[in-house]
């Protein structure tokens, strides 16, 4: 088959889809590869180096588009993009189908196969395509840089003939992928940290990367069957505030990335919490998108108040573009070999990792999630203040 990357067109984005150092597990399935000019230079891959892997350099994505029969790419088409993709063929990447219901209805029309990377369902044998984990890796990492950067404090305890420096205190809310990395990258700055989570197994983790746990009473049932955190109530996170609150005032940096698979981001630091921290503290929300864990968050600003930094951090990965390609490359290599190995012209949608992924084909959007999604009324994704 001919396998397509095109150049990102979203603004700011720096990530390409393949990195030259994969071309070749393609090639060996006897794919052909290619690469529009320029797809990787953002993320510091020259035409040369995916020409010397093997890959064909295409002038312009049309040309790319109307001969390639799989085409990977890391942001969701633009609906101009959709509607150039060569009828019949197949897309693989994240596809954000539900905030793009215009781009999904094209792909249904044109019998486009869509495969969405957030769908990937999370089981052990789909780790190694598990974009969204990789993305939260290297987000979790960069928001610990972005706190440290502003923050007018260094991280670590130092002995110095110019006196002691105390360590810099930092929490973390929501201690999945992209929170577990974030201890894991202040603890290495020399941060004291502290974490929590409603989910108990998280417990152990936290405490195994060298950081302090929150205790909180916490309500029985808080996990779904498959891992994730449930909604949790009102009563709840009001509580969750309060515990929070006790510890604003002595703490440098928070971070934030608490989620709800599917849901708004829950509200865990009040516009009046924020009061509680000291002058020339720093908040990073990593769920800015989702509506903020923080209530005075502004997706993609970094806005002060009350002498408080508040950044909220959008699309991280593509600040830190080499190796993030790197990893969501390999994740979509993995799927894409998955859907496609060596002689199948056709992937088997017996297999739930194929299934789930798979958001439109043979005219209509397969996949219910989503199909339920366009039929509930349309929700305003950000928090009203
Ligand atoms: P995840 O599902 O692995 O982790 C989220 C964690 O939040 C879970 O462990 C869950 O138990 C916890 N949680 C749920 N309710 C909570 C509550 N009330 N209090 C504390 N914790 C709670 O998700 P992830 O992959 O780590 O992503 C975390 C967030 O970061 C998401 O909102 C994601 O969209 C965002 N993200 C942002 C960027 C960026 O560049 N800004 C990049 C990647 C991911």
């Amino acid at each position: 088959m001919r396998i397509g990357v095109p150049k990102e067109v979203q603004k700011g984005e720096s990530r390409v889809a393949l990195v030259p150092q994969l071309v070749s597990s393609l090639k060996k399935e006897q794919h052909d590869v290619l690469v529009e000019r320029g797809a990787g230079v953002s993320a510091s891959f020259s035409d040369e180096d995916y020409r010397e892997a093997g890959a064909t350099i295409v002038e312009k994505a049309p040309a790319l588009y109307r001969v390639a029969d799989i085409v990977l790419k890391v942001r969701p088409p633009q609906p101009q993009e959709a509607r150039v993709l060569r009828e019949g063929s197949t897309y693989v990447g994240f596809l954000a189908p539900i905030e793009n219901r215009e781009v999904i209805e094209t792909f249904a029309k044109r019998r486009i196969m869509g495969f969405s990377l957030e769908y990937v369902p999370r089981i052990t044998r789909a780790q190694s395509m598990d974009a969204l984990s990789s993305m939260a890796t290297v987000a979790g990492y960069k928001a610990v840089l972005l706190a440290a950067e502003q923050l007018g404090k260094m991280f670590p305890l130092m002995m110095t003939a110019a006196g002691t420096v105390p360590p810099a205190t930092v929490l973390i809310l929501g201690a999945g992928v992209a929170g577990l990395q974030a201890i894991a990258t202040a603890r290495r700055l020399g941060a004291k940290v502290e974490a929590f989570d409603p989910r108990p197994a998280v417990k152990e983790q936290v405490k195994s990367l060298g950081a302090g746990f929150v205790d909180m009473e916490l309500p029985e049932d808080v996990e779904t069957k498959g891992g994730y955190a449930k909604e949790l109530s009102a009563e709840f996170l009001k509580k969750e505030q309060e515990t929070i609150a006790a510890r604003l005032p002595r703490v440098d940096v928070v971070i934030t990335t608490a989620q709800v698979f599917g849901k708004r981001a829950p509200l865990l630091i009040t516009a009046e919490m924020v009061k509680m921290l000291h002058r020339g503290a720093v908040v990073v929300d990593l769920a800015a998108e989702q509506g903020g864990n923080c209530e005075l968050t502004k997706p993609g600003k970094t806005i002060k108040s009350h002498n408080v930094t508040i950044i909220g951090a959008v699309n991280l990965p593509a600040t830190v573009p080499v190796h993030a390609s790197q990893m969501y490359a390999r994740n979509l290599i993995n799927l894409v070999l998955h859907l496609y190995p060596k002689d199948t012209a056709a992937p088997d949608f017996e297999d739930d990792i194929t299934r789930e992924s798979c958001i439109t084909r043979n005219g209509k959007v397969v996949n219910e999630a989503v199909r339920n999604a366009y039929q509930q009324p349309k929700k305003d994704p950000q928090r009203k203040h």
